[in-house]
């Protein structure tokens, strides 16, 4: 460690790279000692104080900023600095892509011993308000007045409303409107603390293509005064909204949404359309976040298949099927696997709503479940995966590997665990062959990729 470096000292530093956290980083001294800073950008040139030093890395605060970088941007959102959903609003979204996209390159180099080539970063067709969904707490402030924002960074105080620039704008309105009446009527904001109250949520989901929108208040209870007031007010002032629902949520707990759905007015459900799949959301319903960004990653997969329609697919880790039921008319049959009942529920009805027939859902652990489809026989020519962010268990690339499939094409939002089970599939056969970064979600810190891996 540089023994010259000591807590609430001040360096100078130039900062030349951003972390996958959202922090600028610079080396300091002839050692190179590694210094995190937020809110700054390659390119600047800083006095950064330290405010804690660890045996190999420092983290710093913004004190002055001597050389602004030129990928910076006054961040164009009102609350950013409270809020703290976007870490990377202070830099231009082209220098946003560039990081993002050295991000996975990185990751592959580094964790994978792989010198990738990466095709072109598909940025984000729209990089603000691209949200299709949001999810405001709601909460009353000291002087009982409802509040429904967001909480502000590393706090559960909450922050009304502002404007959101990931959200359509409307889902703003839809929130005041949503607050004034509970304002009128003193409808007690649930209280996490206590277990009392009754409105812990304002959910919000809108259908990209069909327009509809759904609005669901999630309470601790079973109903909630003033109903028909309530409905009226809604399909009244907008005329998108199709759907009413109450989530019945009585659980202590952060866990956002309950089991139990009460449809006030309109549908159950509101409909859109991915990837050319005609679908039906609920409240529980698993769903890309950014729709035309889903899109756009959903052709990169389509793209690395490369399917002519006689082949075997298998989609593990599928959520609700859309990436599978895309690709469902290019080949013989698709087969999916997701540990979550109700996804595989929506998965079915997915097929089934759009007259596909040569799908089937399994529902099950992603490794368990392909296993016993190798012994079954079962040899796919693609296999999809889209694991979390933890990547995929050892125990399903073995079950991947034992299928021998031709092409594996690996969906992933996280560059480190994608490296890693890159990396497992290079030392049992494969060959990466063609990977390409996308933002589903700009202005933060998630990226995705897709990556083809194909049998040597
Ligand atoms: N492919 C889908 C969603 C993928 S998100 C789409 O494009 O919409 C990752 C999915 O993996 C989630 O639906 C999650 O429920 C599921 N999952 C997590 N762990 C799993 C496991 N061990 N086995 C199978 N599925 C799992």
């Amino acid at each position: 460690m540089d023994r010259q470096l000591e807590k609430n000292q001040v360096i100078s530093l130039e900062i030349t790279g951003l972390t996958n956290e959202g922090n600028g980083a610079g080396h300091f001294g002839p050692n190179r000692f590694a210094v995190f800073v937020p809110d700054t950008a390659p390119g600047d040139r800083a006095q950064v104080r330290l405010v804690k030093v660890l045996k190999s890395y420092a983290y710093g605060r913004l004190e002055k900023l001597n050389r602004p970088s030129r990928d910076r941007m006054e961040p164009d959102c009102p609350v950013s600095r409270v809020c703290g959903g976007c870490s990377l609003r202070h830099i231009s979204y082209e220098a946003e892509c560039r990081a993002k996209n050295g991000w996975i390159e990185d990751s592959l180099r580094r964790l994978a011993g792989i010198q990738p080539n990466l095709e072109p970063f598909q940025p984000s067709p729209s990089p603000d308000h691209y949200r299709n969904k949001a999810q405001y707490p709601v909460g009353q402030d000291e002087e009982g007045s409802i509040r429904i924002g967001f909480y502000a960074k590393r706090s559960h105080r909450l922050v009304d409303g502002g404007e959101c620039r990931l959200h359509p704008p409307v889902f703003t309105e839809i929130a005041q409107e949503v607050r004034r009446f509970l304002e009128k009527h003193r409808i007690p904001a649930y209280r996490e603390e206590t277990g009392e109250g009754l409105v812990r949520h304002l959910y919000l989901r809108i259908g990209q293509i069909s327009g509809e929108i759904m609005v669901c208040l999630v309470i601790n209870g079973r109903t909630l005064p003033h109903i028909q007031e309530f409905i009226s007010l809604l399909k009244n002032r907008f005329p998108m909204v199709s759907s009413i629902v109450l989530n019945v949520n009585r659980n202590k707990g952060n866990v956002i949404l309950g089991g139990e759905c009460v449809t006030l007015w309109g549908r159950d459900t509101i409909r859109d359309t991915l990837a050319g799949v005609e679908v039906e959301l609920s409240p529980l319903s698993f769903y890309q976040v950014n729709h035309d960004a889903a899109e756009k990653l959903y052709s990169v997969v389509k793209e690395y298949a490369g399917l002519t329609g006689t082949e075997t697919v298998l989609d593990l880790y599928c959520g609700a099927g859309t990436i599978g039921l895309s690709l469902a008319d290019r080949c013989k049959r698709l087969l999916g696997v997701e540990i979550i009942p109700e996804a595989i529920e929506n998965a079915r009805a997915n097929a089934a709503r759009n007259g596909i027939q040569n799908a089937a859902f399994f529902c099950g652990d992603a490794g368990q479940a392909a296993a016993r489809l190798a012994e079954e026989g079962i040899r796919p020519d693609v296999i999809i995966l889209d694991p979390p962010r933890k990547g995929c268990d050892e125990a399903a690339l073995e079950a991947v590997v034992r299928m021998n499939p031709g092409k594996v094409v690996m969906v992933s939002c996280n560059p480190a665990t994608m490296a890693r089970d890159c990396k497992r599939l290079a030392e049992r056969g494969y060959r990466l062959e063609r990977v390409r970064g996308a933002d589903l979600f700009p202005r933060t810190c998630h990226v995705e990729a897709v990556v083809l891996m194909s049998r040597i």
